[in-house]
């Protein structure tokens, strides 16, 4: 993962957080997987991996979800755009490069959690790495074992 220097801003909808980077890696990328839908509310989450020590938050900061014991969703409080991804292990955070000022600048280059890919994106010209099994070998029992995410399917009560 090579660290770029740079300068870029983003934040959310409603302007209450917002950040500035000096660096990020070269890890711009989708995410299929069935928890990154359900954070970013959508097919597949948009990511990339920014060094702890490169980002600012100059206004407000994010909430966050525990998605597992493992991991946090960062978003806005007030409008809910979500903000980032957080392997509490990691030397960097993954910001969702939907909210940077100037997303084009960070055009995935991969994807990744094909098992929860939907066969209409079957041919996107990204180069796919593999499923989350296979990428994250390391962390996915971790994860797994400590889920907080809300099953697929209506519940009496939750949490259980
Ligand atoms: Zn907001
Ligand atoms: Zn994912």
């Amino acid at each position: 993962m090579d660290r770029i220097e740079t300068q870029a801003s983003g934040g959310c909808q409603c302007g209450a957080v917002r950040y500035h980077v000096t660096a990020v890696l070269d890890t711009s990328h989708i995410c299929h997987c069935r928890m990154c839908q359900k954070a970013a509310g959508n097919f597949f989450a948009a990511l990339i991996g920014v060094p702890r020590d490169a980002i600012t938050w100059t206004r407000g900061e994010p909430a966050t979800f525990a998605s597992s014991d493992k991991a946090a969703r960062g978003f806005c409080r007030a409008c809910g755009t979500p903000l980032l991804y957080d392997y509490a292990e990691s030397k960097h955070i993954n910001l969702t490069t939907g909210s940077f000022d100037e997303p084009a600048r960070f055009a995935p280059k991969v994807q990744f959690g094909l098992e929860g890919r939907l066969p209409c994106f079957a041919d996107l010209p990204l180069k796919a790495e593999g499923t989350t099994e296979e990428t994250m070998a390391a962390y996915v029992g971790a994860i797994k074992a400590t889920n907080h995410q809300h099953p697929d399917h209506d519940t009496d009560r939750w949490p259980a």
